[in-house]
């Protein structure tokens, strides 16, 4: 099976503590490196970790708040000073390029390779990426200023002949490209080849959903639709419920409600407030909700099957 992981680089909210640093998520999609939010000193984990930080392709910020963006400015800065020459694509809000070149302009940094900075729709959901095996779409979420989750999926597979069938029927390059992408060959003769009978089906496509800040909404229910791993905020518990409605964040009963809701097939929890220093009560109070959850946490390396 490809490669489809992701390491958490950052699992708190707010500020970096001697528990955790804030939020940064570093994706292996087929061996393509993306790097989702750029909390302060992200780019430790990813040295520690051994991350090829230096082949990362893609950027996806999601918001502005400091806890998302502040390591930004500083990791493009170190691709800069270690030599990298290839250029990077961000995707952000539309304040990320000037705060970004602003902290550069006043520490004298000057990048030398291209940085490419693509203005993310806030409002509703667009492509971003689409390349030959995998696509990626943002959504709006529901937090203090304009956010955005993001949805990594796999394209459908190729459905794969089986070895006697291009014999059997004589097919020709245009039909076998017909039953590559899955579909039935009808021929004037009567002759009928159908892929479900002469291939072998591919596997089905995973996708991954991070979502990040927000407040519960049914728009994040519908970006999450059947996803194989949602990552969803729930920065507090249930018992503080007036505190995350008034910062339009999630309780870990939220998260799992979302996903009970989207039918995903597991659930990772983080961006976790630091009040809270044993994280087990949080786990227990989203699986409450919905059993197949996990802890973002700080390191781990987590396969996306
Ligand atoms: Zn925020």
């Amino acid at each position: 099976m490809r490669r489809f992981e992701l390491t958490v680089l950052g699992c708190g909210a707010a500020a970096p503590t001697p528990y955790f640093l804030t939020t940064s998520q570093f994706v292996n999609i087929h061996d393509h490196l993306i790097l989702i939010d750029c909390g302060e000193g992200c780019q430790l984990t990813l040295r520690k970790k051994r991350l090829k930080f230096q082949r990362i392709k893609f950027i996806l910020i999601s918001h502005m708040h400091a806890d998302h963006v502040l390591g930004l400015p500083g990791l493009l800065a170190s691709m800069n000073l270690l030599g990298r020459k290839t250029a990077i694509e961000v995707y952000g809000p539309g304040e990320l390029e000037s705060f970004v070149r602003m902290v550069w302009h006043k520490t004298g940094t000057h990048i030398e390779f291209e940085v490419n900075f693509n203005i993310v729709d806030s409002e509703k959901p667009s492509e971003l990426i689409r390349t030959d095996s995998y696509v990626i779409t943002s959504f709006p979420t529901k937090h203090r200023i304009e956010t955005t989750g993001f949805r990594i999926e796999e394209l459908p597979g190729a459905w794969n002949l089986k070895p006697y069938a291009k014999k059997k029927f004589a097919l020709t390059f245009h039909e076998i490209i017909q039953l590559k992408k899955g579909e039935k060959v009808s021929r004037e003769d009567g002759v009928e080849v159908d892929p479900k009978n002469w291939c072998n089906a591919p596997k089905p496509s995973r996708s991954y959903v991070f979502a990040a800040d927000t407040a519960f909404t049914p728009k994040v229910v519908d970006a999450s639709k059947g996803a194989t791993l949602l990552y969803h905020e729930a920065t507090f518990m249930l018992s503080e419920k007036d505190i995350a409605k008034k910062t339009m964040h999630s309780t870990a009963s939220d998260a799992g409600k979302v996903a009970k809701e989207a039918g995903v097939s597991k659930l990772m929890i983080g961006h976790f407030s630091n009040r809270y220093k044993d994280l087990s009560s949080l786990l227990e109070e989203a699986q409450g909700v919905f059993e197949n959850t996990c802890l973002a946490v700080e390191g781990d390396l987590i396969s996306i099957e």
